[in-house]
């Protein structure tokens, strides 16, 4: 039974690259205009299994900014270090069903009612993060996406110089969310390390290693490292399945069930809890924001393997 289910992991990744690695759908984001210049070209794919196995294909050498991916690892840590409810309190967690950079998401409910996935959410988490200044806090989310990694990532210079450049929308949202009491530390420095951690360089097979260790219960799978708890990553992936996909979430847990993140970058990861994590890389993205070949790629893996957690026969 081993060896067949190995077989299949690997048969299902060749068949969706196959299927397709020459679609020209879609178009990388260029709002940060290095993300302009990387090769639409690249498609990765990875499996890493929770008892550690890793399957792939494509592009594993091309590195990418990971972008809103991020976003679910500094959550993670947040809520390991300072419990879920401070997350719920002091941020929110229920999706906002509007764009990830929205200001109008602020306003309406006065910073409250945003989430950790979103521009907003996110820079607050970020501002939230244990830390006294701004290198203790970026080293804490570097440690963590490392630690998630099971390896020492990098950032991609040109893509945080880009975005630093020209993030004053960011650098807005932070400065609406101080002045409704809903940013927790200087606004001007925390988008400054949320820009940098947008920028931590990731190939699928990491970002898979990443979800892997999600779907294993906060255990990275390749070094055994504990990172997270069990109930960490349950709570994280709840707001994956609500808000994962930006203004798509909802059709993504209605196509596939699985809690998922998506990053400009081109890269997005799923999980299947017990059993795996997925990332996929490949640039061009849909109107919403997400990657065109990772959405068709995990949706056929997810349903090849038979992973729909609500499909019970
Ligand atoms: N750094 C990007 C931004 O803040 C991340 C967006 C994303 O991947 O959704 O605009």
């Amino acid at each position: 039974a081993a060896a067949q289910k190995e077989l299949s992991y690997q048969a299902v990744i060749d068949r969706a690259y196959d299927k397709f690695k020459d679609l020209k759908e879609g178009k990388n984001a260029d709002y940060i205009k290095e993300l302009a210049n990387v090769d639409p070209n690249i498609f990765g794919i990875a499996i890493v299994t929770a008892e550690g196995k890793v399957y792939s294909k494509g592009d594993l050498n091309q590195r990418v900014s990971i972008q809103s991916i991020s976003k679910v690892f500094t959550l993670a840590r947040l809520i390991e270090e300072q419990g879920a409810r401070v997350v719920a309190d002091k941020i929110g967690v229920d999706a906002t069903g509007l764009r990830f950079n929205s200001i109008v998401a602020v306003e309406l409910q006065k910073g409250k009612e945003i989430n950790p996935l979103v521009n907003p959410g996110a820079i607050a988490a970020v501002s939230l993060i244990k830390g006294n200044d701004s290198l203790a806090k970026w080293k804490n989310i570097l440690d963590t996406h490392n630690a998630f990694a099971g390896t020492k990532l990098k950032l991609n210079m040109p893509v945080y110089i880009s975005e630093a450049g020209d993030n004053l929308r960011n650098q807005a949202i932070a400065h609406l969310l101080l002045a409704y009491g809903r940013m927790y530390f200087d606004p001007v420095q925390s988008t400054d390390i949320y820009t940098k951690q947008c920028a931590i360089n990731v190939n699928a097979k990491e970002l898979a290693v990443m979800a892997a260790t999600l779907a294993n219960g906060g255990v990275n799978p390749i070094t055994k490292e504990k990172v997270v708890s069990p109930e960490t990553c349950a709570f994280t992936m709840g707001i994956m399945s609500t808000a994962g996909l930006y203004d798509d979430s909802g059709q993504w847990l209605y196509a596939v069930g699985l809690p998922a993140k998506s990053g400009v970058g081109g890269g997005l990861i799923a999980v299947c809890p017990g059993k795996f994590g997925i990332a996929v890389i490949s640039p061009p993205l849909n109107a919403a924001g997400n990657s065109v070949k990772a959405q068709k790629a995990i949706f056929d893996i997810a349903k090849d393997l038979g992973v729909n957690p609500y499909i019970v026969t």
